[in-house]
């Protein structure tokens, strides 16, 4: 048989090609298809209509083969006709000051009998009724000062929590430690407004939406850790379920002004207080003089009533998974992924990214169309139940988490690809940062002001408004969690990425005010988040062109001297907040300092080899790419991070308070957290001795897989 072709070189034309072929056009009329109707996992829409549809276009564009992965996984809904709402209840039993159950149709877009009203996932139904009391954020910092220094008692209380600086999820872990009986998250205007814009429908803020979201935390549907929800599996009893355990609902701000307003108790610090005109104060419960017409009996009897129905429901969910099959290595895979779920229309929050997945797709077959095959495997995925704590991909990594370990390059997520029209940004592991700027530069800027100011390209809007702290590049940081990353990084170490296009963040906005709201359709972001699609344009010409080099050139673009700056930066960081305390309990960070100057060493000596390799010799080529792609594995513990189910990546983990943020070294960091109020100190700083060994151990086997054989 002849030999196989080798591409000795990429094919760079293609990037080219490929970048002309995509049309924001088509963008635009996959989002209209996405998002005619709601589609929420579990549901028809979502799991039989946008699969059918996906695998139609799909197999239009002509790729080699499609898959659909499906699995029955633990979902949760809100009572249809009865869902969820807050009250002041009367001694008497009489509920006044309701919130609305129904965010506001403001136009007819909106209304859609699917719309599945505001509620907050995996929630346990329940009515308490209690004192209220006002936690800010819902931080672990938050309840400490409660408890420590405000004195303020949750135990039997429910409590509210603006949304923003983390997982909604935490704040619902945090709440029940502290005792609290009910959770209601509110938005509060000072997070989720902008105070020089209009309202909508004149701009895209409007302040009657609720933010939905799950409060999972732990990952993949929660019957099943750590292994496959497929037809074999095993499923954890309900009872032993690590669900939230007391209700928890969320109302917009219209409403929470009704509760906030009337608190008594003393008044909340400056950085507690949030953006209505009221005094913010912790509560418990609300003042006498705001609710006296309503004292029985001379008692204050006036307490806040919650009525959440959720409940949990076993539904079937579906990863589309499609292939384009590498011409020289075909058992080694570039991953794309974006979830397909939404929980409404979804416009920016997936779809926006999802519409974007399509296009590319349909890039690649028309340069398949043209003779064009990539040297390694492309694997496209649309995955399922993402909002419902990263289910589908969280599952699919699990069940096919040998074949992957083995063979796949990296991970590149794209959830929402545009929720601003500012700048890029990007998250991912170190050793990527390079390719992510690299790709970047070869992107057309679509904001014609910045091409006037001389920004030809998305890098250079980046740089300019994201700088690096250090260096003359744009920000790029590691990965916390809170999309379909996690399980490819955190379970089996794939060098993974995240990018979107997003408003200026420095503005202070929690999120973007429509996240999670029925006011996320086609007419809003086509109206005011990205008129045109040009954005979209150059988020699909990025994500590809990304992938396109990652399964296109000989040698992979993967930098480990980066990853050993980065090591470096994250040791002084540790260093500043804890090292002296540390140094003084016998740690010695020499060991570190070593540590990571070996592995330096090794990262340098590595990329001499690239810069003189036989690149014809394949098999030279390959053990080179072998050492750059499996860097990231050695990083990756054998047994989870200290109580955490799935996480394991040594260097970067989801933050152990907040699931969206990242921390370095987090094993040693979590066992340092609030140490000092530990009875147990010979315990606890036995754990940060262990912990700082485990992290050396690591640095230095991951150094060794770097150096050449014997
Ligand atoms: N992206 C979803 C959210 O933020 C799910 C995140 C997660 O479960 O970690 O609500
Ligand atoms: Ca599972
Ligand atoms: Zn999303
Ligand atoms: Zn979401």
């Amino acid at each position: 048989a002849p030999a196989a072709p080798i591409y000795p070189t990429e094919n760079p034309t293609i990037s080219k090609l490929l970048m002309d072929e995509m049309k924001a056009k088509n963008i635009m009329n996959n989002l209209k298809t996405l998002t005619s109707r709601p589609h929420i996992a579990g549901q028809e829409q979502e799991e039989i209509v946008l699969v059918d549809w996906i695998k139609q276009q799909w197999t239009e564009a002509g790729i080699d083969s499609i898959v659909v992965h499906p699995y029955d996984v633990l979902l949760s809904y809100p009572k249809q006709n009865d869902s969820n709402y807050v009250s002041i209840k009367l001694a008497n039993g009489t509920e006044i000051e309701q919130s609305q159950r129904k965010e506001l149709v403001i136009d007819a877009e909106q209304n859609d009998p699917n719309v599945v009203d505001p509620f907050n996932a995996y929630s346990p139904p329940g009515e308490p009724e209690a004192e209220l009391v006002y936690v800010n954020f819902a931080t672990i910092e938050d309840f400490i000062a409660l408890n420590r220094t405000y004195k303020i008692n949750t135990v039997g209380k429910i409590c509210i929590s603006r949304y923003g600086r983390i997982f909604r999820g935490d704040k619902a872990v945090h709440a029940e430690l502290y005792g609290c009986i009910g959770l209601i998250l509110y938005s509060d205007p000072l997070d989720y407004t902008v105070p020089w814009s209009g309202v909508y429908p004149e701009d895209w803020f409007p302040p009657t939406g609720a933010q939905r979201g799950t409060l999972w935390v732990d990952n993949g549907d929660p019957r099943t850790p750590n292994y496959p929800s497929i037809p074999s599996a095993w499923h954890q009893s309900n009872s032993s379920l690590t669900l939230p355990k007391i209700p928890v609902t969320p109302i917009g701000n219209i409403d929470a002004i009704k509760y906030l307003s009337k608190m008594g108790g003393p008044e909340v610090p400056t950085d507690w207080r949030g953006g209505m005109n009221i005094t913010y104060r912790f509560g418990p419960g609300f003042a006498l003089e705001h609710v006296n017409r309503y004292v029985m009996s001379g008692k204050n009897t006036v307490l806040i009533k919650m009525s959440v129905k959720t409940t949990n429901q076993v539904a079937t969910i579906h990863n589309v998974i499609g292939y384009v099959r590498g011409a020289v290595e075909p058992d080694r895979y570039v991953l794309l992924g974006n979830h397909r779920d939404a929980w409404v229309f979804g416009a920016i929050d997936p779809s926006s990214g999802t519409a974007t997945l399509m296009e590319l797709v349909r890039g690649f077959g028309a340069m398949l169309k043209r003779g064009w095959r990539p040297r390694r495997t492309l694997v496209f995925c649309s995955w399922g139940a993402e909002e419902y704590g990263l289910i589908g991909s969280t599952e699919w990594v699990e069940e096919l988490q040998k074949e992957l370990q083995a063979r796949a390059v990296a991970y590149l997520n794209v959830d929402i690809a545009v929720q601003g029209n500012y700048s890029l940004a990007a998250n991912g592991v170190a050793s990527l940062s390079q390719a992510v700027f690299d790709a970047a530069k070869t992107v057309s800027n679509p904001n014609p002001t910045e091409v006037s100011s001389g920004r030809l390209t998305l890098y250079d809007t980046w740089k300019l408004r994201y700088p690096a702290s250090v260096g003359d590049k744009p920000s790029y940081y590691g990965l916390g969690s809170g999309s379909d990353f996690t399980a490819f990084l955190q379970i089996i170490g794939i060098p993974s990425v995240d990018l979107r296009h997003t408003y200026d963040q420095s503005i202070g906005l929690a999120s973007y005010p429509v996240y999670h709201s029925v006011y996320e359709t086609f007419e809003l972001v086509n109206k005011f988040v990205d008129p045109g699609f040009k954005i979209h344009l150059a988020m699909a010409q990025v994500w590809g062109e990304l992938a396109r080099k990652l399964a296109d050139v000989p040698i992979l673009p993967v930098d480990c001297r980066v990853y050993a700056t980065d090591l470096a930066q994250k040791r002084d960081a540790l260093y500043q907040q804890y090292g002296s305390k540390m140094e003084s309990n016998g740690i010695d960070f020499s060991q570190l300092n070593d540590t990571i100057l070996i592995f330096t060493t090794s990262a340098d000596n590595i990329h001499k080899r690239i810069a003189s390799i036989d690149s014809t010799n394949a098999y030279e080529t390959r053990m080179i790419n072998d050492q750059l792609m499996q860097l990231e594995r050695a990083f990756i513990d054998q047994n989870p991070l200290p109580g955490r189910v799935a996480y394991r990546h040594v260097i970067s983990a989801p933050s152990q308070h907040n699931t969206y943020g990242s921390t370095a070294f987090p094993a040693v960091v979590d066992a340092m957290f609030d140490i000092d109020v530990d009875p147990d100190q010979t315990g606890r700083w036995d754990e940060v001795r262990r912990q700082y060994s485990i992290l050396v151990f690591h640095i230095l086997s991951a150094a060794a897989t770097l150096n050449p054989t014997v």
